[in-house]
This record gives C-alpha cells, structure tokens and sequence, in this order.
C-alpha cells in the first residue's frame, strides 16, 4: 500500500473501455470484518465479459473475485477463520467470493444459496464509489465484511496452487460433485479446455472416473492439459469435425457415449453436440453457460429417446469453497498447478485481461506488490 490510508486498485469505470488504476481509502475493519493484503489476484473468463459489459453490475467496481492474501487488520470479535482455526495479523488466508444472504426463500428454504436473490459478490457487484470501496481482489488490499468464507492457507495448501483454478475450481465442485456427482468407472467426457473445463475434468479424475475425455481447442490449450496430467483422451475440436467427435466417444464406450458429459464451454452450439454424446441414460450438465450467449439449435427428441438428465450449474456456495480448498493439496500433488500461472503487476491488469480473452495463457494473475 502506497500509504496507511490508501490502496492502489483496478477500477472498472465504464463497459467497453480500459480498466484504470487509482487509490483508494483503505476503513478501519468493522465488527467481524477483516482488511487483508492481496498478494495473488486471478483474472477470469468472467472479468472479460464483465468488462465488455455482458452482465448487469453496478459501476464503478474494483474487479477480483478470486484472491488470496495477509490479514493486515482484524474487526472486532473475529478470532477464528470461518473453519475454526485461529487467525491473526499477518495469516496467509483466501476468501469466498460471495456472501448469499441467509434470509431469502433460496437460502432458508430451498438451502439452495447460489440462487439467493441478494448474494454480494467481490468484484462483481460492489460499487468503488461507496464505503468500504475497496470490493475486489485487484488491489492493494479488500475489505472483508463480516459472513465471509474467510480460510487460513496451511502449509499443504500453496497459494499459487489455489489461485491457479480460481472460481473454476469451487464452480466444477458445485457442479460435479454437487449437481451430477461422478460415480466410480465412469466415462466423463467434459467439452472445454478452458479453465472449468481443466478443473472439471481434475475432479473427475479425483471422484474416480475410468476415462476423462477432453473435448476443447485450440491445440496449445490440449497441450498445456497434457503436460498437467489432465484427462486421459484429448479431442482436438480443430482437427476433428462432430461427427468424428461422437465416433471417438463412441468407439471408447462401446458405441454407447459418455456416462456424464459436461459443457464447460460457454458456446451455446456446444449443448446440442452434448447431448449426442451422452450415452442412452446418461447425465448431461450445463456448467459453462455462465453469460448469456442466447439461443440454440437443439434437437430435443434426444433428451426424451435417450432418457437423459439435463442439469444446470449455477456459481458456488461457499460450503463449495471450503472444499475446493479442502482438495487442493490433492490436486496440486497430483496436477502441477503452478504451471497454469503467468504473472501481471496490477498496472498490467489490461494486458492479463487481454491475454484472458486471447486464451492465450492458462490463468493470468496479478501480483499487487510486484513493481
Ligand atoms: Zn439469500
Ligand atoms: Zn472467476
């Protein structure tokens, strides 16, 4: 931090237009709140799409929902983390990106709480503008109000490791293990290579899985898969048109499909290949649709004649976080996660946008206290 009471921070102004960085007052932590330092701040497929204005959110807003970082200073009453370990000034620690409200429909009853109706989320609907103004991860530091998913990192949970799967990585834990669990020696066939894509197949190979199917491009993306260890068939969407796509799949299953196919994509065209690839009984999961990209061409006599479930994903929970951050020692010994990582100083946040929405790295991540 530039000073006791400023904080350097990427600031979202207008859609369309470069981001900015300029100072920000940094509060006093309240009752229950926290104010850490960021020292990793990924960068997502969604802060491309928020910054071209794809999703309706407040403006101006200090980007970052995924974030680890030192408890700088504690509010009043906070001595643990939200897992009940102790916590003090200077504990390297991570945090949910969302606080759901408790009090809705969707979070007392339906204990559904990614579908709150008032879920606050860091970087995404916090407003620069207004006190504790310091919302996001893409700064020198944030606030944390009281109700978040706040974790101390132990030794066997390396930050870059966690930063390397970002939202990917607890949004694949609510969908595949929450929504459409894996079953032991299953088929899973997950179409994308993007970063939903990686960490679905990950879990997929963790929950047991007998195969993992790789469906995604360009080819740099199969390769940066191959290298980590991720799946075990890699389809190559350049290379090979649908029809030799559902021939592959076929030709490993029997001639029947995937047992779950999972769409980690964004692309709405993706959905109707889906369900040719599921086998007759099969589970279909929509987990990449996360800004709408509009309608689709779909022939739905296959959901009926194949019999098939078609679920939906939506976010995570922080219960969802907490596992992620429970698994990531598992993953990272058995992924090399860092490898994903290219860095950024926060004067660079355009440039890891850009190189975001090129595809052209594996996870972008700016370093507040780099120069
Ligand atoms: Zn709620
Ligand atoms: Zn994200």
């Amino acid at each position: 931090m530039t000073s006791s009471q400023e904080a350097r921070a990427v600031v979202l102004e207008a859609f369309g237009e470069p981001v900015s960085t300029r100072g920000l007052p940094v509060p006093d932590p309240g009752p229950g709140a926290i104010v850490a330092t960021v020292e990793l701040a990924g960068v997502c497929g969604t802060d491309v799409h928020l910054q071209a204005g794809r999703l309706p959110i407040p403006l101006p807003v200090v980007l970052g929902h995924e974030g680890v970082g030192r408890v700088a200073a504690i509010g009043a009453g906070v001595t643990d983390d939200s897992l009940g370990a102790p916590l003090t000034a200077g504990d390297l620690i991570t945090w949910g990106s969302s606080i759901s409200c408790g009090d809705c429909v969707y979070c007392r009853d339906l204990q559904e709480p990614t579908l709150c109706e008032r879920r606050r989320i860091y970087g995404i609907n916090r407003r620069a503008d207004e006190w504790p103004y310091l919302g996001g991860a893409w700064a020198e530091a944030i606030y944390l109000h009281p109700g978040s998913m706040v974790v101390r990192l132990e030794s066997d949970t390396p930050p870059e490791a966690v930063i390397a799967l970002g939202c990917a990585g607890p949004t694949a834990v609510h969908g595949l293990l929450g929504v459409a669990p894996v079953a032991v020696g299953e088929t899973v066939v997950v179409q994308g290579a993007g970063p939903v894509g990686l960490a679905t197949a990950m879990y997929a190979q963790l929950a047991g899985a007998a195969r993992v199917v790789l469906v995604g491009g360009p080819a740099s993306r199969l390769e940066r898969a191959r290298a980590l260890g991720v799946g075990d068939v890699h389809l190559d969407l350049d290379a090979q048109g649908p029809a030799e796509r559902l021939d592959a799949v076929r030709s490993l299953t029997g001639g029947r499909g995937g047992d779950l196919v999972v769409e980690a994509t964004g692309v709405p065209a993706a959905v109707a290949e889906g369900l040719d690839l599921c086998r007759p009984g099969g589970r279909y999961l929509v987990l990449g649709q996360y800004t709408d990209h509009g309608p689709t061409p779909l022939n739905p006599h296959l959901v009926t004649r194949k019999q098939l479930r078609v679920l939906g994903s939506w976010a995570f929970s922080q219960a969802d976080y907490a596992a992620y951050l429970r698994t990531v020692p598992q993953l990272a010994a058995r992924f090399d996660l860092p490898r994903l990582l290219e860095r950024f100083p926060l004067s660079d946040a355009q440039g890891a946008l850009d190189a975001a929405r090129a595809g052209e790295v594996g996870k972008a991540v700016l370093v507040p206290d780099a120069a």
